[in-house]
This record gives structure tokens, sequence and C-alpha cells, in this order.
């Protein structure tokens, strides 16, 4: 109840801050000329910059805001309404034109003056930013690199949007309107401060450093980090956190990954990670005392937020790291309630934690389900991919009571989904960690 009251709270303060402006603006004298479509238009420019605006708070990563969403979903949110902010800016001068046709002399090369341009300009970084995001991939554009570039795209179309807004001056020409707009700017300008400089500052205070570099099965390693100086940070098991290695906090090149320890032991952490691209491929080389830094804890995939009689485990490859946090805590804490993984994975040789899992399963009241790709010989178990038919046989009794966790590759987790929605969970009670934001 108190998660859902924080949520009304925090979407309610979000449809503020993009309409409160745009009802300001109608406050006292408008101009002369104005008809539906023309006014249309001008809502959608003021709307889409508002939410320009507005994203900069949402991906300014404040822990109290994002807590009752999780960053994830707060990162989804923000690509998806993204989408309607360039819909918006893009339709304002579409309408703008379409409701007077000789509006289109307007934007003739020759005769467009400053405040236009600032407006296509803001408009065209706007387009960048789009392409760039939703095709990063098949553009092959590096991840660090569109990081940079996302976010001075993104500052350049807020900032000339604002000197559009300035110098059209429709609807802003009063001086406290231009106060409004300032301020939304300025307040702009404090986050990236925040984000860039005061929360990295802060970040450098409390160091951490690599204990140790443990080879796994899978070619998959688990770093350990202890704390310098400091108490470290209470986390909930299956949370994550943003890791930077060698290189400073104000280097923008951190990666989010699960914290796979206890969270019983806040003085250790432990993030088990995967051989994938330029930075995991480093990981097993990095060297015992190497200093490391650490934005979080984030995330709302964890079983203290969901409490329940048992819990159900669905871990693909590397996706078994969150849950590892979960089952060591509750190992540590000595919970006796009922709990089932499926772990899919290729091989038995390579299978990540299969002995620890095996110790686990001996302390806890742990039932496990592999699923093997490339089964040995001898393997009697289950084989292939994850699939309903494998939930049908093993999930456990009183499933409309449990709570589900599913981490992995996302066609595993869309199956998974499905799977356990049509046994019988709740959909409310399955969660599911994607390790793509982007
Ligand atoms: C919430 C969350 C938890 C995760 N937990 C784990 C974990 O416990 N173990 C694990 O092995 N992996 C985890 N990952 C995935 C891990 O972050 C990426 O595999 C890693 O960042 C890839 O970096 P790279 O340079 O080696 O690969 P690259 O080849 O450069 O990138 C591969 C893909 O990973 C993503 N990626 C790359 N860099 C970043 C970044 N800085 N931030 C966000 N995404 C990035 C991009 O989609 C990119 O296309 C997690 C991801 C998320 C979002």
């Amino acid at each position: 109840m108190i998660l859902f009251c924080r949520a009304a709270f925090w979407i309610a303060v979000y449809l503020a801050l993009v309409l409160v402006p745009l009802f300001a603006l109608l406050i006292g004298p408008r101009p002369a000329g104005s008809g539906f479509w023309w006014d249309l238009s001008l809502a959608l420019g003021f709307a889409g910059t508002t939410m320009m605006a507005v994203m900069f708070f949402l991906t300014a990563r404040f822990q109290r805001a994002t807590a009752p969403f999780g960053i994830d979903l707060v990162y989804y949110f923000h690509r998806w309404i993204s989408l309607g902010a360039a819909l918006f800016v893009v339709l304002h001068p579409v309408l703008f034109v379409v409701q007077d046709s000789y509006a289109l002399h307007m934007f003739h090369p020759a005769v467009m003056g400053w405040e236009l341009w600032s407006g296509v300009g803001s408009a065209l970084a706007l387009a960048a930013i789009m392409v760039t995001s939703l095709w990063r991939k098949p553009l092959r554009i590096h991840y660090d690199a569109w990081r940079v570039w996302h976010a001075l795209l993104a500052v350049i179309a807020l900032a000339l949007a604002l000197v559009h807004i300035a110098g059209i001056g429709y609807y802003s020409g009063e001086p406290w309107k231009k106060g409004l707009w300032l301020v939304i700017g300025l307040s702009c300008v404090a986050v990236v401060v925040y984000v860039r400089l005061i929360k990295p500052t802060a970040m450098l205070k409390r160091p951490w450093r690599v204990t140790e570099v443990i080879e796994e099965r899978g070619s998959t390693w688990t770093l350990v980090l202890r704390p310098e100086h400091h108490a470290g940070f209470l986390f909930l098991p299956g949370q994550f956190a943003w890791l930077t290695l060698e290189r400073s906090p104000f280097a923008m090149k951190e990666h989010p990954f699960s914290i796979a320890s206890s969270a019983e032991n806040p003085l250790e952490l432990r993030f088990t990670i995967k051989e994938l691209g330029d930075f995991t491929r480093r990981i097993g080389q990095i060297k015992r005392g190497t200093k490391a830094w650490i934005d979080g804890p984030y995330g709302t995939f964890s079983i203290d937020r969901m409490q329940a009689p048992g819990y159900v485990f669905v871990a693909g490859g590397v996706g078994i790291a969150p849950i590892m946090s979960m089952l060591r805590t509750l190992d540590e804490r000595g919970d006796k309630r009922p709990l089932q993984l499926f772990y899919a994975y290729h091989t038995w040789e390579r299978l990540t934690f299969r002995e620890e899992l095996e110790e686990l399963r001996g302390r806890l009241d742990l039932d496990i389900v592999y699923v093997l790709n490339d089964p040995p010989s001898d393997w009697e178990g289950e084989t292939g991919y994850l699939t309903e038919d494998i939930f049908a046989r093993h999930l456990c009794a009183g499933r409309s009571q449990l709570e589900c966790f599913i981490c992995g590759p996302t066609p595993m987790i869309e199956v998974a989904e499905k799977s356990l929605a049509h046994q019988g969970v709740p959909r409310g009670q399955i969660h599911s960690e994607l390790f793509d934001l982007v």
C-alpha cells in the first residue's frame, strides 16, 4: 500500500511537471489570431519541451523517486515517453503549417530567423536521439559512444527548444512566463551538474577494492569487492548496481551488474560477470587491489519486497546472478520456506555455480530443475529449452500463492512468464529482470 501511494505520488508529480507549465501559459493575455489548430500546435510544442526537461530528472537515478517502480521500469518509461515527446515536437510545426499554408514560407532558409532555426535544430537533435536509440544495435553504435552522444544531444535539443520558445515569444512574452522557462532550463542544468559532478564526487569519497577475482564455470567471473574506509551500503537480495572499474566515476564508463552476494553481509559485494563484450571480456584480467566505484543499489527484483509462503526462481545463463543473491541470503537467514529453481544452461560442464547450488540444496528446502541444451550422454534430467511442459511437469503446488523471479535471455523470460501464468501463478506475482536496459 505504501509503495502504491508512493508510485501514485510520483505519477502525479510527473503529470504536474508536464502540465502545469502548459496551463500557466494560458494565464493572462493571449496572442491574437489564435485558432484551435494553432493553439494545439503550440500546446504540443510546449508539452514536448517540458517532457524533454522531465527526461533529465527521470534518468538522474534519484533513488527515492525510482524506488517504488524500480530504475529499470523508469528507463522503459523514459524510452517510451520520449517517443511521445518526439511525436509532439514533430506535430508542432506540421500542425502549424497545416492550419495556415502561408506559414510554410516562414521555413524558407533565406527568411528564417534564429528563433526558427533553433526550433529546427532542436527537432533535428531529437530526431538524431530517436534514430540512434531505436536502431543503435543495427547501426553498430558502441554503447559507450552512444551514451555520450545521447547525453549531449539531449542537452542540445532542450537548450535549442528553450531558445526557440524565448525567441518566438507567443504565450511566453510576459517576464514571469519567460522566468518559468528559465527555471525549467536551470533545473535541468542543476540535474546535469548533480549527475556529472556532485554524484561522482560523492562516489570518489566511497571507494571499493577488488579483493578477489574468481573464475567460475561458463566463461564467467566473480569479482569480490570490499568498501574502503566506509560501511558499504545495505541492499535487498536481487538488486543491482552500476560498477566502474579502474577509471574514475567521472568517466561515464559504468556497467550495471546484479549483486550476487548475500544481503546479510553488506561489507562484501560479489558481482558475477559473463564474458560478452569489450568490458566484460577483460574482467578475468582485473588485478586484486583494483579500485572500484559503485552506484547503487537499484531495482525491485527482490524477495524482500514480496513476502510469500514459497518462491520459484527461473534462471537462464548468467541470469543466475541475482537469484544467487536471493538464495544465499535465504541460506544465511536459515529460511525454511519451500523454494524451487528452474535453471537453463547449455551444458552441465559450464553450468555456473553448479557445486554451490548442490550445497544449497542440502541446506535449504530447495528443489532444482536443470534444463540443459546440450546434455551429457548419461543425462536423465530435462533437455532442450525451457518450455511450458517442463513447468507443467515440475512446478510445485500452491501456485496461486507463489512469488516467481525470472532472469535470463529475453526469449526465455517471455516463455517463463507465459508458462507460469498458464500454470496458475497470478501475473502480479511474476517478476522479471532484463539485463538489457537499452
Ligand atoms: C539490471 C542489469 C543487471 C545486470 N546484471 C548482470 C550480471 O549480474 N552479470 C552479467 O554478466 N551481466 C549483467 N548485466 C549485463 C551487463 O551490464 C552487460 O553485459 C555489460 O554491460 C556489457 O558490457 P560489455 O562492454 O562487455 O559489452 P558490449 O559488447 O559493449 O555491450 C553488449 C550490450 O550490453 C549493453 N551494455 C553495454 N554497456 C552497457 C552499460 N554501460 N550499461 C548498460 N548496458 C550496457 C548494451 O545493450 C550492449 O549492446 C546486467 C544488466 C542490467 C541492465
